[in-house]
């Protein structure tokens, strides 16, 4: 069966998409934490961070490839912006499909770790 975020990129369930290409898709965030909050993840399924192989690897620099686009393209450039990739449970991560969230638009508040 497949996940949630896997049903997001078949469109079985809708998005808002901010960004798509053929190995990645971004999208806004359905419970917003921040003014700006998107979620980009690879299409190709990996349940966290932990699972992707050395030889899997380019999927992670073409990921910050599209975080770093994105960001310029949301004004970030200039007053910064976060991103967050939580892993496993003690990372507090409920979607088992790796993802990046990017947070800006405000100062945001400092988290306790
Ligand atoms: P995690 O805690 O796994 O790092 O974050 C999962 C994120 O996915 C949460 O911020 C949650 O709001 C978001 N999310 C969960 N289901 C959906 C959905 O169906 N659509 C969208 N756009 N976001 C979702
Ligand atoms: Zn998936």
């Amino acid at each position: 069966m497949s996940c949630i975020f896997c049903k997001i990129i078949d469109g079985e369930i809708p998005c808002s998409k901010v960004y798509e290409d053929d190995k990645v898709l971004a999208f806004n965030d359905i419970n917003p934490v921040a003014p700006i909050h998107i979620l980009v993840i690879p299409k190709e399924h990996f349940d966290s961070l932990i699972d992707i192989s050395e030889e899997q690897m380019d999927i992670m620099a073409h990921i910050h490839k599209v975080i770093n686009k994105i960001a310029k393209e949301q004004g970030f450039d200039k007053d910064g912006f976060r991103v967050i990739n939580n892993c496993g449970v003690n990372g507090g991560q409920e979607v088992k499909h790796l993802h990046y969230h990017i947070l800006g638009g405000q100062k945001l508040p400092m988290y306790e770790a």
